[in-house]
């Protein structure tokens, strides 16, 4: 076995963590200090004029935050056709506009807090194995053309098999190429690839980017700002008007919470009308465990994300591996590119069963090794040195989007989470809305919604057991 070693939480640098040590009174507070709980700070404290009080279970950026593959990308991993399945065109269209206005989002903060860490822009490539996957990333560009989004570039394999049965109403979506070509993008001379998907994407260490907006917060907000880290939320018990958190041996009281936990974390809802939230907001989000390895290549290659879908099938729940390439300093003034995997993947009924200390199971970087070189490092010389494993946790949403709002039943809880596989954009969105929420401004329908109903738990059990530990 392995241990959870993270490249982005090596870069971190070291500080004072401050802890609370006394009952505390505050207009927002924020719980989870990953992105989401970040983002939402940044945006409260810059469009209000509101006391926020930020709690981090551990520390700081060490959740999925801290655990990803560090992809900057402005997609929804269901797919637009799927969410239209389920929202209708209108409301998906108006989502995925909503994320892609993330990326300058995510600039002005980087330029507002004079962030000099990398950050890169680069392409993204996603390369497809079947007729069906391909035939659904033309009916995704058909649907950007429709809700008036810039179409983004597929090619498709001269070679493949199905090119002349390709619907006459998706000429001019693609450009159909050579086999080569499909391998050139997709750095790869494996010749079972017969699409590529591509698109803008970025690369940045997430949990480097919340340290330091943490700071220029801290240091621009002196009087209406405070962290707390190793401050647990065990309960939280809404009233009409405001809310009482239980953090340990203390108590904050707020007019509004944002919890931004990402998944659940042995927490607890106590509303005015009973446990009814508890048991909606834990039958909310379910778990996913993440698992990654990362190498270490000369320095050379520019940036780039690239995902391989080698599963032919077009199911959302199919894993697949993503890779990204950037420069990374290894030792102090030693320059690599760092090449991070992901792929497999392990469900999670509950995501307080995820244990952030386990180990890394050695058949996982197994898979990702045999992939790697199968795919990506196919020189006999073997140019890629194994470095890094982690894992992290992913809260699944039961729709696939995060969810971003008022819990219907008590406008006073508001949420930000939901880490979906893709998660820095949409958490970044999430703050500006949550900030216009708490503006108490009018916010339009949208598909990140907490919805009003949900359709019943697929057993009574699982809930009554949380009940009963409460
Ligand atoms: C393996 C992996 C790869 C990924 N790759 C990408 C990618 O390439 N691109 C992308 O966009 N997204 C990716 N994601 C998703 C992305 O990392 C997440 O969506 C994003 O980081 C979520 O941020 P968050 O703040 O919602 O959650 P987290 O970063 O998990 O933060 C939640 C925080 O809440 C704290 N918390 C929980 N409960 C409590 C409590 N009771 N009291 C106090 N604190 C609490 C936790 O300790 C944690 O720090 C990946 C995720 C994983 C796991």
């Amino acid at each position: 076995m392995l241990k959870n070693t993270s490249p982005w939480l090596r870069q971190l640098p070291e500080r004072p963590r401050n802890r609370l040590s006394e009952d505390l009174e505050t207009q927002v507070v924020i719980v989870g200090g990953g992105i989401a709980g970040v983002a939402t700070a940044y945006h409260l404290l810059q469009g209000t004029q509101k006391n926020v009080v930020l709690l981090e279970r551990h520390r700081l950026a060490h959740g999925a935050t801290g655990h990803n593959a560090g992809q900057v990308v402005a997609h929804f991993e269901r797919g637009l056709k799927n969410l239209a399945e389920k929202f209708g065109s209108e409301l998906t269209i108006a989502g995925q506009k909503a994320i892609e206005s993330a990326w300058d989002t995510l600039d002005a903060m980087y330029y507002d807090a004079k962030l000099d860490i990398p950050y890169y822009k680069c392409e993204g490539f996603s390369g497809f194995t079947s007729e069906a996957q391909t035939l659904l990333r033309l009916e995704h560009n058909h649907m950007r053309l429709e809700g008036g989004l810039e179409i983004e570039s597929i090619y498709v394999s001269e070679d493949a098999p199905f090119v002349r049965k390709i619907p006459r109403h998706y000429v001019g979506l693609f450009s159909l190429v050579p086999a080569a070509k499909i391998q050139e993008l997709l750095e790869t001379d494996r010749t079972d690839f017969v699409s590529v998907h591509q698109y803008p994407k970025g690369v940045i260490n997430s949990a480097l980017f919340c340290e330091r907006i943490i700071s220029f917060l801290l240091e621009r907000y002196p009087d209406r700002f405070t962290l707390f880290e190793h401050a647990p939320v065990h309960k939280i018990i809404l009233s009409e008007t405001r809310a009482m958190l239980d953090v340990e041996t203390h108590t904050v009281r707020a007019e509004h919470v944002v919890l931004c936990t990402n998944g659940f974390e042995d927490l607890h809802i106590i509303d005015k009308n009973g446990l009814a939230i508890d048991a909606r907001y834990h039958y909310l989000v379910s778990g996913v465990t993440g698992y990654m390895s990362g190498y270490l290549e000369k320095l050379g290659k520019s940036p780039v994300a690239i995902s391989y879908h080698t599963d032919p099938g077009t199911d959302p729940k199919n894993a697949y591996y993503y890779l990204t390439r950037r420069p990374y300093e290894f030792e102090k003034g030693v320059h690599h590119n760092l090449i991070s995997i992901g792929g497999p993947e392990f469900f999670l009924e509950d995501t307080t069963s995820y244990d952030r200390e386990a180990l890394y199971p050695e058949e996982h970087m197994r898979d990702i090794d045999t992939f790697v070189k199968r795919t990506y490092d196919t020189d006999p010389n073997k140019t890629i040195e194994y470095k890094f494993t982690w894992h992290g946790l992913m809260g699944y949403t039961r729709n696939g989007v995060r969810l971003v709002g008022p819990e219907p039943q008590n406008p006073i809880l508001l949420y930000n989470l939901g880490c979906n596989g893709i998660g820095i954009l949409p958490s970044i969105y999430g703050a500006t809305k949550i900030t216009r929420h708490v503006r108490g401004e009018h916010v339009e329908r949208s598909l990140f919604d907490v919805p009003e109903t949900l359709s019943r738990p697929r057993g009574l059990l699982p809930a009554l057991q949380r009940i009963f530990r409460l």
